[in-house]
């Protein structure tokens, strides 16, 4: 039976290329989406991967979601913690709610879904968790104080979960993506994004599938000696 992978957020953008990547790899793939249906349906039928519908900042719905996809397509082997939003501005003008809901999404989703899997992983003897932090929860960036302090976050949660998952075969890794062409950059003003092109040694916006690479690596047997690492994709943007 091949494993199991979920992947949040990934119906669209970065997830969809994850997703795919995955699948071609031999995993039977769960996509995860927050409340895009038309985008689900259309991904769903272009692919024939199955997407599954909750909030991961909700702890309940990852609990009962995970516990769906373990029963459609068997135990949870691989989770990759990509589901993401931003709520941009600057401190005087970010409101609680900006920041909690970030917070609550981009940093909890990790903690719930690990939750939700982990242990079943661990007794397993085999898992994978990929966390997709960011360039700018590594630099930090003006106007995202909630977005840089949760995948700031994500990228201390990944270090410490390898420290538990290590001895059982479970390995925790992350990826820092730059700046790609997806929705959430095409978001971006095209006059800020110009400018933040012209920073990126590589001379271009990433693409989705160079992520998708990374995490598909991380998710391989091959990387068993891998864990609570930090894989810098960005361009050479931010070195270190
Ligand atoms: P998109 O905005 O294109 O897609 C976001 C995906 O996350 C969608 O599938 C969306 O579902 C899902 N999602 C959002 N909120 C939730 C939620 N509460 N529960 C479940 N799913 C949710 O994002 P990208 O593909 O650009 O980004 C993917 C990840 O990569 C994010 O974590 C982002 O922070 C990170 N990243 C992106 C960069 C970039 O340049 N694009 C750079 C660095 C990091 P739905 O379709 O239903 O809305």
């Amino acid at each position: 039976m091949s494993r199991v992978a979920i992947v949040t957020g990934g119906t669209r953008g970065i997830g969809e290329a994850i997703s795919l990547a995955l699948e071609e790899q031999g995993f039977s793939v769960a996509a995860n989406y927050a409340g895009n249906d038309e985008k689900a349906r259309a991904f769903t039928e272009k692919t024939g991967i199955q997407s599954f519908r909750w909030d991961v900042g909700d702890h309940q719905a990852c609990l009962e979601g995970c516990a769906m996809v373990a029963e459609i397509l068997g135990p949870v082997d691989i989770v990759v913690n990509n589901a993401g939003i931003t709520r941009d501005g600057v401190l005087a003008k970010m409101s609680f709610d900006d920041w909690n809901e970030v917070m609550r999404i981009n940093l909890g989703g990790c903690f719930n879904m690990a939750k939700a899997t982990f242990g079943g992983m661990r007794e397993r003897g085999w898992g994978r968790i990929v966390n997709i932090g960011s360039i700018n929860g590594q630099a930090g960036q003006y106007g995202q104080v909630n977005y840089a302090a949760a995948k700031s976050g994500i990228h201390g949660f990944t270090k410490a979960l390898a420290q538990e998952g290590a001895k059982y075969g479970v390995t925790v890794n992350a990826i820092a993506p730059g700046y790609i062409d997806t929705d959430m950059v095409a978001a971006v003003p095209a006059a800020v994004l110009e400018k933040i092109v012209a920073k990126i040694p590589v001379g271009r916006l990433g693409h989705a599938e160079e992520i998708a690479r990374g995490v598909a690596f991380f998710c391989s047997d091959d990387a068993g000696f891998v864990t609570g690492s930090t894989l810098s994709i960005n361009g050479g943007q931010h070195m270190y």
